[in-house]
């Protein structure tokens, strides 16, 4: 995956960063056991490549452009973890290099990123929609929203110009990326432009700016589904690495016999 920006960023320092690694042996016992309970339910032959002994790995600390401080290793060789893709949240997608995933409360909200990739496809089957509104909608906006029968729904995973993946429902079961997005009518758009810029104008609270300004987009380009772009969830919480510390081998290379 490519960054878009990645080129005009400076590359990660290696320096001594603040504060302390954690014990090597702790680290170990951790991996160990980590490692043990992975390779229940994987066949030996698949050991070196997906639950590596713990000889193989190099620790690093490394500081992220959020400021935090934390360890990581990496397998084979000392390839900086900087110059290396890491997952996303908990076992997710792999993010662009040198990102790594850190949550913070206050990082503000998903940004709308444009769709650059179509990936994998999945159908999920809904049932059908209880009669009775849920607490969100009242009895008109149900009625016309609710399905009366169970219903199937195609998901694309999608890949962002951010670099990060997303997913997003198709516009029918049989819907593909060379049928390129279904545009609604033109006088319709029309209409639908005029009616956002009323609502908007009656109720300044009523939606955020950068919703609005989607909107504005989507109506510009004639209302397509699915929509050309997508709330990316990754990029307020992707953290470059910025600086990098060499730890120490995982198990020192005199120990081993
Ligand atoms: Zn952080
Ligand atoms: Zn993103």
């Amino acid at each position: 995956m490519t960054d878009p920006a990645a080129g005009t960023r400076p590359p990660a320092v290696a320096r001594r960063l603040p504060g302390w690694a954690k014990r090597r042996t702790d680290v170990l016992r951790e991996y160990e056991k980590f490692n043990a309970d992975r390779r229940k339910g994987l066949p030996p032959v698949l050991w070196p490549f997906l639950a590596p002994d713990p000889d193989r790995y190099y620790r690093w600390r490394v500081q992220l452009d959020c400021t935090c401080i934390t360890e990581l290793m990496t397998p084979g060789d000392q390839t900086p973890p900087s110059e290396r893709q890491w997952r996303g949240l908990g076992d997710g997608e792999a993010l662009p290099t040198g990102q790594l995933y850190c949550w913070h409360d206050d990082s503000g909200h998903a940004p709308y990123r444009t769709i650059v990739g179509w990936r994998e496809r999945r159908e999920i089957a809904f049932p059908a929609d209880p009669v009775e509104p849920p607490e969100w909608a009242d009895a008109e906006v149900w009625a016309v929203i609710r399905h009366d029968d169970p219903h199937t729904s195609a998901f694309w995973r999608v890949t962002l110009d951010c670099g990060h993946v997303e997913e997003v429902v198709a516009p029918t079961l049989d819907w593909k990326p060379d049928d390129g997005p279904r545009l609604a009518d033109t006088t319709r758009v029309r209409e639908m432009t005029v009616e956002y810029e009323r609502l908007w104008a009656s109720d300044p609270t009523l939606q955020p700016e950068r919703q609005r300004e989607h909107t504005r987009r989507m109506l510009a380009a004639g209302w397509p589904r699915p929509r050309s772009e997508q709330l990316c969830h990754t990029c307020p919480h992707a953290r470059r690495i910025v600086a990098c510390q060499g730890v120490g081998c995982l198990v020192p290379r005199d120990s081993k016999p």
